[in-house]
């Protein structure tokens, strides 16, 4: 008995391509290649090219042919369905050189499959069980035309169905084990920061990155906060868990203490958890986040342990009449200063019996108020020792502004629970 030796694991190089005129005049939005993109790189894939082409035949067909040289795997999603505007399956069989013959196996589950209803199948159903010549059937559990596995010239040629529900349930029983074998194993370790501009983690990250060569960086970069991931693909589970996590303990040195912690979590979830841990309770009292630093306290389960309450105070007098700022301090320097967001984390802390309180106070845009431009900003964190606040320059339209002071917040309330000072400078590029 002849025994083939495995070839060796090495990251498989796909070219994703996405079938259908909607894609092209904008009708869909192209959401298969961003789940497929994540899927293979979870399986230690690098895509490496990603089309969007046409219902015909000749793109299908050529666009396969070409993709072939320069990949290990082509994954190709919808056209088929049953319908006459479905040529995935032609454009295969055309490619490599084939004809399409009706595949009985398939034939026989999609009997069986459309028995249980009660129903024969129609012409337009046995079309889906026609695969190319040396094809086969991947089950799917979620519709009735079943994804096509062949070879061709050597590379691996996956079609899956284009409803995203279909091609999930496809790529993960059909595809992705398959792909995960060949590729070897892939360790990752994502790490996020706040309130640290992109260009700076990047500067201060960018030495680690020679020193671990074997493992990839990539920046994930939102308003305020940064993800960094580190990936490393090979054969050795251990060695590649080990490769990571020295690479990441580097990362967490270098950028200290603007590493909130693993990006699983997010800044809120990492915040209650602090407060969880620590048996503090927190307030706040918001102006330009309107209730967004309240809402992303209470998006984490279990936040009610820590959040007492808070309230939002938009106008200049709801914030002297409900919250009790000084109304001198409001007359002399507007709502948008240090002393009033000091003063609405005090009134909210007070007034909710919390430990800590939080204020926001800014100008979101689009236009200035005052004497104050479009963001700046005040955040202030009153705790049962401390009291700190930030004033923020924040560039970029209202949202951008909204939810960097949001993070500010966050991480305010974080840094002052953990005894950190408040961080200086610019918060993003
Ligand atoms: P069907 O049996 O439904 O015809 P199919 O495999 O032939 O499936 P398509 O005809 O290409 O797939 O697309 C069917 C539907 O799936 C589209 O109308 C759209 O809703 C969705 N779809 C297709 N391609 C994509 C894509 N790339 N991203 C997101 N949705 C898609
Ligand atoms: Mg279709």
């Amino acid at each position: 008995m002849s025994r083939k030796k495995a070839a060796p694991a090495r990251p498989q190089r796909v070219t994703v391509i996405a079938v259908g005129d909607e894609l092209l005049n904008g009708f869909i939005v192209n959401t298969n290649a961003a789940w497929l993109g994540r899927a293979l790189a979870g399986v230690g894939c690098t895509v490496v090219h990603g089309h969007t082409i046409g219902d015909s035949v000749e793109s299908i067909a050529s666009t396969i042919t070409s993709a072939l040289p320069g990949s290990d795997v082509v994954v190709i999603s919808g056209g088929l369905g049953p319908t006459s505007d479905d040529r995935t399956r032609a454009g295969m069989a055309r490619a490599a050189g084939v004809e399409l013959a009706r595949h009985a196996e398939a034939e026989q589950a999609l009997r069986d499959h459309l028995s249980q209803q009660g129903r024969e199948p129609l012409v337009q159903h046995l079309v889906q069980v026609d695969l190319p010549d040396g094809a086969t059937p991947l089950i799917n559990s979620a519709g009735t035309a079943p994804g096509v596995r062949m070879v061709i010239g050597g590379v691996l040629v996956v079609a899956l169905p284009g409803p995203p529900g279909e091609l999930r349930a496809v790529a993960e029983t059909g595809l992705l084990p398959e792909l995960r074998r060949r590729g070897g194993v892939v360790r990752t370790k994502s790490l996020r920061t706040a309130l640290m501009p992109e260009s700076e983690v990047a500067a201060l990250v960018g030495p680690i990155e020679a020193k671990h060569p074997e493992v990839t960086i990539a920046y994930l970069a939102a308003p305020a906060e940064v993800v960094v991931r580190l990936t490393a693909s090979g054969a050795d589970e251990k060695t590649l868990g080990s490769v990571v996590d020295e690479a990441s303990e580097d990362v967490r040195e270098v950028l200290g203490d603007a590493v909130v912690g693993d990006a699983d979590l997010s800044l809120a979830q990492a915040v209650v958890g602090l407060l969880a841990k620590a048996a503090r309770t927190v307030a706040v009292a918001e102006s330009l986040t309107g209730g967004s630093v309240a809402s992303a306290i209470t998006d984490v389960p279990g936040a009610s342990v820590v959040l007492r309450g808070g309230v939002v105070c938009y106008s200049t007098e709801s914030k002297r009449d409900v919250l009790g700022v000084d109304p001198e301090l409001l007359d002399r320097e507007g709502p948008v200063h240090a002393g009033v967001a000091r003063e609405m984390a005090a009134r909210a802390r007070e007034l909710f019996g919390a430990d800590y309180g939080v204020g926001t106070t800014g100008v979101a845009g689009p236009a200035p108020q005052g004497e104050r431009p479009v963001g700046r900003v005040h955040v202030a964190v009153v705790g049962p020792t401390t009291t700190v606040d930030v004033e923020l320059h924040l560039h970029g339209d209202r949202e951008a502004i909204r939810r960097q002071a949001a993070v500010q917040a966050l991480d305010l309330l974080r840094r002052t629970v953990l005894g950190l000072p408040p961080r200086k400078g610019a918060v993003s590029d």
